[in-house]
């Protein structure tokens, strides 16, 4: 990291006053990335006071080494990985931490070399093929907790889960049956979608996990309700998180298992979202285009793919005192399709030459960048300022206060 401080002239101890405005002044040429520690550890922090069970963090929604550092000092000690390499990168950046395979679907080489070599006890699985693999893997081990993966709605969330993955309601009974056959200890997870609006995504989803437990009639010790909680973006804000654990521990306690069972969730998005933004440069204006130098094969691929919108501002001293108006955007590529729509509201003298940052980036879209054409951001710079948006208020001099140290 020290070595992009340099690259952009910056000193190599950043100061936790630095802004994006302060980086725009160094006239970069590549798009820089900028990291908020402070805004990931607030947000650990808010799940492990409030999330009423265990919170671990998946991966998959932005895997740097840094955030996971930063995550396990504010008290995340539980990383959901999907892949192998996964379970590699956790396990060298933090050796503590514990591991839980939670991919359906696994190379039976990755369970064994995720069991023998790095201690992972935790798997998921929504099927019997998937049973007999892990069992063959890890040499029929009695220390297994093993999660059913059910499938549930996504119909709450705006990026569906609900049709790769999950046993159907015919196939739950069998395989809860068998699972608890060859489990220490038997889970039950689900993931209602990404980005999912209302807390009712997860009351539904329960009486699903409800009504599996009846039928299969065994005794259940891990609820995992997986990712799904929700960041705030343009246009898709949603109720507090508050209101998503309240109605979920109102319906875990409900469940006949509840006296015995422990609590898990997944979040990934609502972990790192406001982590870290784009600062990037409008290379060319046409109307109400800008051609920008980030884009879909950049950290934008869902502002491209799934019409995703992101908080925008533009970074000009003095301020402008346009009014605003709605613009898309192109990215660098020669690739018609490194196009987002928006519409995105920046002030309408924005022109050439002109820096603003993209925020809310830090789920997915940093984790989703590719170098091709030989664009993209190399610089990566941390600084002070509050995210553009945040779920989690909290009085200023705390957040000052806690301020992570890289
Ligand atoms: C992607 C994923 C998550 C994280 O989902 P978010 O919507 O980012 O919270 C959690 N669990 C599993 C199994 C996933 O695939």
């Amino acid at each position: 990291m020290h070595k992009h401080h340099r690259a952009l002239g910056l000193a190599t101890t950043i100061s936790t006053t630095v802004t994006g405005v302060d980086i725009a002044k160094h006239g970069p040429v590549q798009p820089v990335t900028l990291v908020r520690p402070h805004a990931a550890s607030r947000a650990a922090r808010f799940f492990i006071e409030k999330f009423p069970g265990r919170s671990m963090y998946a991966v998959k929604a932005n895997p740097s080494p840094e955030l996971l550092q930063i995550l396990w000092d504010s008290g995340i000690t539980h990383y959901d990985v999907a892949s192998i390499a996964e379970v590699r990168l956790v396990a060298r950046t933090l050796p503590e931490a514990t591991l839980c395979f939670m991919h359906p679907v696994k190379a039976e080489e990755a369970i064994h070399e995720a069991y023998f070599t790095y201690g992972v006890r935790t798997f998921s699985l929504d099927s019997t093929e998937e049973l007999d693999k892990i069992v063959r893997a890890t040499r029929a081990a009695e220390d297994l907790t093993l999660c059913v993966r059910l499938r549930v709605s996504s119909e709450h969330s705006k990026l569906s889960l609900a049709s790769k993955f999950g046993a159907a309601p015919g196939e739950t009974k069998e395989l809860l049956f068998r699972t608890r056959q060859v489990a220490d200890a038997l889970g039950i997870c689900f993931h209602v979608g990404s980005q999912a609006m209302t807390p009712e995504a997860y009351s539904n989803a329960m009486e699903r996990v409800r009504a599996a437990i009846v039928d299969a009639a065994v005794t259940v010790d891990v609820i995992d309700v997986g990712g799904g909680f929700p960041s705030s973006y343009p246009g898709m804000e949603p109720p507090p998180l508050e209101h998503y654990f309240e109605t979920i521990h109102r319906a875990f306690e409900s469940l006949p298992v509840s006296y015995s069972a422990e609590l898990w969730a997944e979040p990934g998005r609502a972990l790192c979202a406001e982590y870290s933004s784009i600062l990037v440069r409008v290379e060319k204006r046409r109307g109400e285009e800008l051609y920008i130098n980030d884009g879909a094969y950049g950290a934008l691929f869902d502002a491209a793919h799934i019409d995703w919108r992101f908080p925008v501002e533009l970074l000009r001293e003095p301020d402008s005192h346009a009014k605003l108006m709605p613009f898309s955007f192109y990215g660098p590529t020669c690739d018609d399709m490194d196009y987002m729509a928006g519409p995105f509201y920046l002030p309408a003298d924005t022109k050439a030459g002109d820096y603003f940052e993209i925020g809310m980036l830090g789920a997915y879209g940093s984790a989703m960048r590719t170098a091709f054409n030989g664009f993209g951001s190399d610089e990566t710079v941390i600084v002070g300022d509050e995210p553009m948006v945040s779920l989690y208020d909290e009085a200023p001099e705390t957040v000052a206060s806690n301020v992570v140290k890289l």
